[in-house]
């Protein structure tokens, strides 16, 4: 096996009780009995990040096994989750006050319950981080997806997070199998990459290195609603790895369909990542123009070429103590849209939303036929209340 320690990301489950306006996983959930088992999370590699996610992680009844068994080869563990099952979040920060936990929260309490569909999600959300922080969890913040919907949320709710002394992490609206979707579009660019400069300048003011490095990614974001490349390379798969509940190694979340480089509950890890498969994937990832910016591909990314971040922390960084506030329109596309060099019409086209492409979302044959005649919601609902907890069905208009 490789020596070098790797960036992993586990999917556990697709099973997800939220209902959000720009994922369509809720209706597209895995079958427990097929979920990434002990046994498989055993064959992972050594990781120096491991990122858990769902779905909902917290769905699953033995996430705590997950979590002790991935203790044992990833230095840093993240949760990312939607906050809605506290008890159990509770729990497992008392058996591990090391990990990190990412609740997802789309905006201020009125935006935030419109985008999940989750009952009192803003107020759970809320409850549940204010309780992490009192039991001295360090590592705990904020997650929120910016879309036009909630960009105007999205410095009020930083300082939010920032009084309660949390992390904020960012992402926009993206494309996938992963969120079972292809037509999440931001509509009004300049709106949005406005809220987004604030931001921006709100953590270049920080005394925080880590503040401004953000400030780097929140400032790829505003690149990355206009449609452009990116600005670092991507090199998932190479040393970064995403597995699906159903053991398939993939090299991200953000392609149109699921590219596997092979399957660790069939094969051990070496196999398969130095097969033709996970060769052929590398060379797709190679020539991949889907151009996401999220922090799974980013973040790596970032360390890789920390020249590039670095010297926009350190100039922006000197502006900001001068006074000089950083400006959007230091990228060329934001002063190219302003001057009518380009259209809305142009970026669209560049952008990943497709109104005729069919909607993959990744799910096996068995997890397919459970959902004959079943709505994944209503599946998801029932197995959420015969766990105990009340069913979410209030009815986003997501869905159909
Ligand atoms: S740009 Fe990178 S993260 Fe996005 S789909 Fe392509 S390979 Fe995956």
């Amino acid at each position: 096996m490789t020596g070098k320690k790797l960036n992993g990301t586990v999917i556990v489950t697709y099973r997800c009780n939220a209902r959000c306006s720009m994922c369509n996983r809720f209706k597209a959930p895995s079958r427990p009995e097929e979920e990434i088992s002990i046994e498989t999370i055993r064959k992972l590699p050594k990781m120096y990040f491991t990122n858990i996610t769902g779905g909902e992680p917290f769905i699953r009844t033995d996430l705590k096994e997950v979590v002790r068994e991935l203790y044992k080869k990833s230095d840093r563990i993240v949760i990312s989750t939607n906050g809605f099952f506290t008890d159990r979040i509770i729990d497992l920060c008392q058996e591990f006050p090391q990990i990190g936990i990412r609740i997802s929260v789309e905006g201020l309490e009125k935006t935030n319950d419109e985008i999940r569909g989750l009952s009192e999600g803003y107020q759970r959300s809320y409850t549940t981080l204010k309780k992490l922080r009192e039991m001295g969890m360090k590592d705990v913040g904020f997650g929120m997806t910016v879309q036009d919907k909630n960009a105007p949320d999205l410095v009020p709710l930083y300082r939010i997070s920032d009084e309660m002394g949390m992390e904020f992490a960012t992402a926009s609206l993206h494309n996938s199998f992963y969120f079972v979707e292809t037509r999440n579009i931001i509509k009004d660019r300049p709106m949005v990459a406005k809220n987004f400069e604030d931001l921006v300048n709100e953590l270049l003011k920080s005394y925080s290195p880590k503040k401004w490095f953000r400030a780097y990614f929140n400032h790829g974001l505003i690149n990355y609603i206009y449609s452009q490349p990116r600005l670092l390379p991507c090199d998932m798969s190479f040393d970064t790895f995403f597995i699906d509940p159903y053991g398939d190694v993939m090299p991200c979340n953000g392609t149109q369909d699921k590219e596997v480089m092979g399957n660790l509950n069939r094969q051990t890890w070496d196999e398969l990542w130095y097969s033709p498969e996970a060769e052929a994937v590398r060379r797709k990832v190679r020539c991949c123009d889907r151009n996401c910016w999220m922090i799974g591909s980013v973040s790596p990314a970032m360390h890789k070429y920390i020249t590039k971040p670095a010297m926009w922390v350190v100039k922006h960084k000197l502006k900001s103590m001068l006074g000089m506030k950083y400006s959007m329109f230091e990228l060329p596309i934001c002063r190219d849209y302003r001057d009518g060099k380009v259209t809305k019409e142009e970026l669209d086209k560049r952008s990943t939303c497709d109104f005729e492409a069919t909607i993959n979302d990744g799910l096996s044959d068995d997890s397919r036929e459970a959902l004959k005649g079943k709505r994944g919601e209503d599946i998801v609902d029932d197995d959420v209340v015969s766990q105990g907890y009340e069913a979410t069905g209030n009815g986003n208009d997501n869905i159909s």
